[in-house]
């Protein structure tokens, strides 16, 4: 269905939208099947009647253009569009910004939006994707609690603050994500979505996002003012400019799968039923693989223009440094793919990784989904590890059920498996099959995301009689997990403070708060303090991990030749020798999953650089002969590297183990 559209019309100009200029500004809609195009200029974002009609005229491939000449910079406007006798006014798709509630786009001078310095800035360096400390966020939780003394609190322009501390004197908001040490800030939607009242910001609202209403524009409700659709783009980018100067590059959260409106939606508008995915070649039957009654058709070729076209765009104009796609499964292999081509030419330091599912059945082929199990047809992106995080802390769903850290039996080639980046691994033939992916940077390890419950919530769950204390410890242990296997590590913010998302009364926890008031959703800072030495823990692993190339290999060839899993440990220990760091010479990882010590052996002399209380870059002590792993804990030993010993590299790092698991 609309094969043939595409064979006639596709058009290959990247002039779509309003291009401005100072003595006119060129409206270019491609509309083929309309019958007639008006743009309309409009003074305000509020006026009822625009200044201005300009008929559009059509021109080849089905793209309808007007010239307009002066200067329209800051002028609103719409299109008028005819499609089968039905005049319907829609704001053009690839408008740059909006009015108040997207109802209007505007005609932009872009530069004259950037901050002073934006020229001087760039993206992050990633030399590689498993080189990426990831902290997914949301723009109003990050600053709307009391608790973090923020000026512009929900607001984009809470990343340019500075110096704020918490009631306990800790630092909050930017200097947080500095000093926790995480190199790419995931931001949840933070383009124009639908369902918060931009025009009644003193109302409380709150929602996650993922209703999205215009792609290239940023959200209004988290601006200083959405009547003025200049304010938007400027705080957007004063807040990128604010994270690149602190060296964290920025991870969009684009929701290109679904829309929040379908019949009203402004794709629908211009060109209807051409943008969604239709089930057996009637254009009436809309698939529902999103689980919001309509899908993106991605495979049609002006809708994957425009998927590209968009991507492009933030990373252009606002320098944005990765993508997450919600529900990848509805994309079409081809389109990650050349968007991943295209993204890459223009900054070879991009990451972009998804969710590997569908919300629901999609009439998309099975083989052209970009699914977790398809990974290999689209290996330069990464996705999530559901695998990880259900077998670390037990199955996202099932509140009560646990998993590896928190008492569940273990089973420990999973944990093993997941543990070296769900690839194959010579260790492991039984589960060749289950493996996924070829390469650990398609692999995003995580226990908790803004979806379900928050780990310590879960935690509660699955544990309900253990005291605090030993469910502070299955917290750690999954964070070390996180940050000690080979992939690339994702936290959700707050997690690195215990977050938790409780209903009145605490003794029941949310597990989907997409518009869930900002008691429930926002980042208490004060449990920054309260709960100091999990933030320690995070932050030391975080650096352990940064400081390390062996907890963070390339390729599939390079883990295979340097992590060893060890045998003969006590019952559901995992245990694993990592080569080739750039300052070990040796490293040994243990994960004690029970809740009580276990006795270990160290063959000649280790720095321990992580155990159940500390973490970080430089050895709390040295361990020699027998030790013990404390209950529900990891523990890290490093043995730096010497000039001229050589004594302790075997030949290959299997013989090398099996030294290490003499009883
Ligand atoms: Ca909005």
């Amino acid at each position: 269905m609309f094969s043939d559209i595409d064979k006639k019309y596709a058009y290959t100009g990247n002039d779509l939208g309003a291009v401005y200029s100072k003595n006119k500004t060129v409206f270019k809609v491609w509309a083929p099947l309309a019958e007639n195009v008006t743009v309309r200029l409009y003074r305000t974002c509020t006026d009822e009647k625009p200044y201005r009609n300009l008929p559009m005229t059509k021109s080849k491939k089905g793209v309808w253009k007007k010239e307009a000449f002066g200067n329209l910079n800051g002028v609103y406007y719409t299109y008028l569009v005819t499609n089968d006798g039905v005049e319907q006014e829609t704001i053009d798709i690839y408008a740059r910004s909006a009015g108040v509630n997207g109802a209007m786009g505007m005609v932009i001078d872009l530069p004259s939006c950037n901050p002073a310095g934006w020229e001087k800035q760039d993206y992050v360096k990633l030399e590689h994707y498993t080189d990426a400390v990831i902290y997914e966020l949301h723009i109003r939780d990050f600053s709307i609690d009391p608790s973090g003394n923020f000026c512009y609190k929900g607001r984009f322009l809470a990343f340019i603050e500075w110096g704020l501390v918490n009631a306990a004197g800790d630092p909050v908001g930017l200097d947080h994500l500095k000093e926790l040490g995480v190199t790419h800030v995931h931001l949840m939607p933070a383009f124009d979505y639908a369902t918060v009242d931009e025009s009644n910001l003193r109302k409380p609202q709150f929602n996650w996002g993922y209703d999205p209403q215009n792609y290239n524009v940023p959200e209004g409700s988290y601006s200083t003012n959405p009547y003025d659709g200049k304010t938007r783009i400027a705080e957007f980018k004063r807040m990128v400019y604010a994270l690149h100067k602190a060296g964290i590059g920025i991870i969009m959260d684009v929701v290109y799968n679904h829309t929040y409106a379908t019949a009203d939606s402004c794709f629908t508008k211009t060109f209807p039923k051409y943008y969604y995915r239709q089930w057996d070649n009637n254009e009436n039957l809309y698939s529902n693989g999103s689980g919001c009654g309509n899908e993106i058709a991605t495979e049609r070729t002006m809708v994957r223009k425009y998927i590209i076209d968009s991507l492009v765009y933030w990373a252009t104009e606002y320098k944005i440094d990765g993508f997450r796609f919600d529900l990848m499964g509805l994309y079409d292999k081809d389109t990650i793919n050349e968007a991943y081509e295209k993204l890459h030419e223009i900054n070879p330091n991009v990451i972009l990784y998804g969710e590997g599912w569908t919300g629901g059945d999609t009439p998309l082929p099975w083989e052209s989904r970009c699914m977790k199990l398809n990974a290999r047809n689209t290996p330069n992106v990464a996705f999530f590890s559901d695998d990880f995080r259900d077998t670390v802390k037990g199955n996202n769903f099932e509140n009560k059920e646990r998993g590896y850290v928190n008492g569940a039996s273990a089973n420990d080639e999973y944990v093993k498996e997941i543990m070296s980046g769900r690839i194959p691994h010579p260790q492991l033939p039984n589960l060749k099959k289950y493996s996924w992916t070829d390469s650990p940077a398609q692999t995003v390890n995580y226990v908790e995301a803004h979806d379900n419950l928050t780990l310590w919530d879960k935690l509660y769950y699955t544990n309900p009689t253990d005291s605090i204390e030993k469910r502070i410890r299955m917290d750690k242990l999954a964070a070390a997990m996180v940050y000690l296997s080979q992939g690339i590590p994702f936290i959700q913010a707050g997690q690195e403070f215990l977050r938790s998302k409780p209903f009145p009364g605490g003794m029941a926890f949310d597990h989907n708060s997409y518009k869930s008031p900002d008691a429930i959703n926002s980042l208490k800072w004060d449990r920054k303090s309260e709960y100091k030495s999990v933030f320690e823990y995070y932050k030391g692993l975080i650096a352990l991990r940064k400081a390390h190339t062996a907890f963070r290999m390339y390729t599939n060839e390079q883990v295979a030749e340097n992590l060893c899993y060890l045998d003969n440990l006590p019952l559901n220990v995992v245990g694993f020798l990592l080569r080739n760091d750039n300052i070990f010479e040796e490293t040994i990882v243990f994960i004690n999953p029970n809740d009580y010590p276990v006795k270990l052996h160290a063959f000649g002399e280790y720095g321990v650089y992580a155990d159940d209380s500390y973490a970080g870059t430089e050895p709390i002590r040295t361990v020699c002969g027998d030790y013990e792993a404390a209950p529900i804990s990891a523990i890290v030993l490093g043995r730096l590297k010497q000039e001229g010993n050589t004594d302790i590299s075997a030949e290959n790092i299997y013989t090398e183990a099996a030294l290490h698991t003499k009883v």
